[in-house]
């Protein structure tokens, strides 16, 4: 491992391997770290990528999607047409959202080959411990940056090491496989029953779906859950995995000393459909590129936090307000039927995908 390098990236997923890419082709000696001895493994996410075009109407500010978001075939698990909102009662809701499922660790892999390919030099089994200034303590050993980028996730004690607040409010979520065909149509399903304060999915892959469910404040938790809507699924489950996803919205602060925080560490989520893989990738690229700005021709760091807010940062704001207000509906099964009902097939697209109500598009 290196022991002296222009810009150390803690946390090697989309945020932290857009990030390392972005900075290494500007020229800059960049160094990522992750604690897992493999990369994407264990997964724990839905893998689910909304398309490029999606995600041009719902983020219209954000730039570089062309470069950054075409998923080639070899990563497509299945392409999905639509989704299908389940009601309390079982009522179905159909709507369009074109995007494909992939396999994340094959997809984050592609991420961080694509950082090595620029220059960016990968340790693995490597965890960040602890900062002072300019000097990072890993498991490995110190190592001398001038940059420190935090992108290891929702709970980023790399973040935390600059002062930077954690999101307000991490939903706990679960995620598994199950084995079987289930078409080309997500599934949405709602109830306090089956996932209170949030949704369980099915999101189908190749021969299996990814099935999970995200909450907020639950009565038992996620595993016991989980177990429920598999048994009255009659699915048998594999590779289950828990985490949390931040559905509060950006921190305040992004930039603070030498630290930039990006992806998940920063809140850069759409907290009403609980997606980040896209908005990490996005200010993955912007923090790449400001990092190397800042290093080369003397730009100052905090550029970064003007550039992605001013990109994404109202829509991801807009989403945690929408995620605020429904948090209100999704307490009550007869508050969830009603608002289904009159939202429709098209006002539930636009409230979970577009994280906001009223939108026609
Ligand atoms: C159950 C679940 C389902 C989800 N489903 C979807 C979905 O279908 N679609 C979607 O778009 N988003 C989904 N998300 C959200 C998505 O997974 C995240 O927004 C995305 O992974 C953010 O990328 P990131 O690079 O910021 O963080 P991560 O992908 O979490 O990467 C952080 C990396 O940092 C590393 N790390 C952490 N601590 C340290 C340390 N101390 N030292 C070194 N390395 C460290 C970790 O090992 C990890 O590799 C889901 C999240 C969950 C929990």
């Amino acid at each position: 491992m290196l022991s002296r390098c222009d810009v150390i990236v803690v946390g090697a997923g989309p945020a932290g391997s857009t990030t390392a890419r972005y900075a290494a082709e500007a020229g800059l000696d960049v160094l990522m770290i992750d604690k897992r001895k493999e990369i994407g493994l264990p997964v724990c996410c839905g893998e689910f990528n909304a398309s490029p075009e999606i995600l041009a109407e719902a983020l219209p500010g954000a730039r570089g999607l062309d470069e950054l978001l075409p998923i080639g075939p070899e990563l497509v698990q299945r392409r999905i047409r639509g989704a299908v909102a389940v009601s309390p009662k079982g009522r179905e809701y159909e709507f369009d959202l074109p995007g494909c499922t992939v396999n994340r660790d094959a997809f984050d892999r592609h991420l961080a080959d694509a950082a090595v390919r620029a220059g960016t030099v990968l340790s693995l089994d490597t965890k960040f411990l602890g900062r002072e200034g300019r000097r990072v303590s890993t498991n490995r050993g110190e190592v001398e940056a001038r940059v420190v980028v935090a992108a290891d996730g929702p709970l980023s004690p790399t973040a935390r090491s600059a002062g930077m607040e954690r999101n307000a409010v991490l939903a706990p979520a679960i995620t598994c496989r199950v084995d079987g065909e289930f078409g080309d149509r997500l599934r949405l399903i709602f109830g306090s029953s089956v996932a209170p304060g949030g949704y369980a999915w099915v999101f189908p892959k190749r021969g299996c779906a990814n099935v999970g469910l995200g909450v907020q404040r639950p009565a038992a938790p996620v595993p016991v859950l989980l177990r429920a809507f598999l048994a009255r699924n009659g699915f048998a489950a594999r590779d289950v995995q828990a985490g949390f996803v931040p559905v509060s919205g950006p921190i305040p602060k992004t930039v603070r000393e030498n630290v930039i925080a990006v992806g998940d560490a920063a809140g850069h989520v759409v907290a009403s459909n609980g997606g980040g893989i896209a908005t990490a990738m996005i200010c993955g690229r912007l923090a790449g590129l400001a990092v190397a700005r800042h290093l080369l021709d003397g730009e100052p760091l905090d550029a970064y936090e003007r550039n992605w807010r001013s990109m994404v940062g109202g829509e991801l704001l807009t989403a945690a307000r929408t995620k605020r207000m429904a948090d209100r509906v999704l307490r009550s099964d007869f508050l969830i039927e009603r608002a289904m009902h009159l939202l429709g097939g098209r006002g539930i697209r636009d409230m979970i995908v577009f994280g906001g109500l009223g939108i026609t598009r």
